[in-house]
């Protein structure tokens, strides 16, 4: 009970400074992370870069896969012949530069304005969103890759997504029992089942509806074993997020 009340009091005081550390960004003088100009604005962004950010419109209403956009119905053959585990993949931008070099700043050298700004867009991306989900979940990194890098990127976003939207981050929802290797190797059958078996879910999972948050998507291989783990152990839907789908 006494933990209980400590754990809500240390959630709102988290809640507050995450507000007032966004509201200061209005105060203080910044720049665009993309052409550096000078701007006062919540976002790190200008509106020039913004209108150039790479927008995946067209693209699968499963798997987000680019399509051309003639593509109907917008269902990829992979999805239409086969679909995957997850329900559907939120990805509103793709890999692509300049933004591609945001996201592997943040992901590789903790650059976290471009952290904040990428949370922003998750943030957009789940406001056009109608669905309500149980809880957030994110794919587990590998040890030796987060001792590498300092810290887990996917971890981190969704830590302070969890506080912009009220979904509970389930930190252990996954687990990871199998690092995998390399998948820039592997050919495009063994990349798929290469995360195969990588994943444990919790029990907890069964019966909710589960948000799963990785940064980027290539294949999906690993959000489509993860998701497959999750409903394994009875999860009713997973639909997943990402900061960004490479354009394959
Ligand atoms: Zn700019
Ligand atoms: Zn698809």
């Amino acid at each position: 009970m006494r933990s209980t009340l400590l754990l809500n009091t240390v959630n709102s005081w988290q809640k507050k400074l995450f507000y007032w550390h966004r509201r200061s960004r209005l105060l203080l003088p910044g720049s665009c992370l993309i052409c550096l100009q000078p701007l006062m604005a919540e976002r790190d962004l200008c509106l020039a870069c913004i209108k150039q950010l790479p927008a995946n419109s067209h693209c699968c209403q499963f798997c987000a896969s680019t399509l051309p956009a003639e593509h109907q119905p917008p269902i990829c053959r992979p999805c239409f012949k086969s679909p995957a585990a997850f329900d559907k993949v939120l990805a509103a931008w793709l890999y692509k530069p300049p933004y591609s070099q945001l996201v592997w700043e943040f992901k590789y050298t903790q650059n976290l304005a471009a952290g904040y700004l990428l949370l922003d867009l998750l943030f957009d991306a789940l406001k056009n969103n109608s669905k309500t989900y149980d809880y957030l979940v994110v794919i587990p990194g590998q040890k030796k890759r987060i001792k590498e890098r300092g810290y887990h990127a996917p971890s981190w976003l969704a830590k302070r997504l969890a506080l912009l939207t009220g979904i509970p981050f389930q930190k252990n929802g996954l687990k990871r029992i199998k690092d995998i290797t390399s998948q820039q190797d592997l050919d495009r059958k063994n990349r798929w089942l290469n995360p195969q078996g990588a994943f444990q879910a919790s029990e907890a999972m069964a019966g909710k509806h589960l948000l799963l948050l990785d940064d980027v998507i290539t294949t999906g291989a690993s959000v489509h074993w993860a998701a497959h783990e999750l409903k394994q152990k009875g999860a009713t839907s997973v639909d997943v997020i990402a900061a960004a789908k490479t354009a394959i």
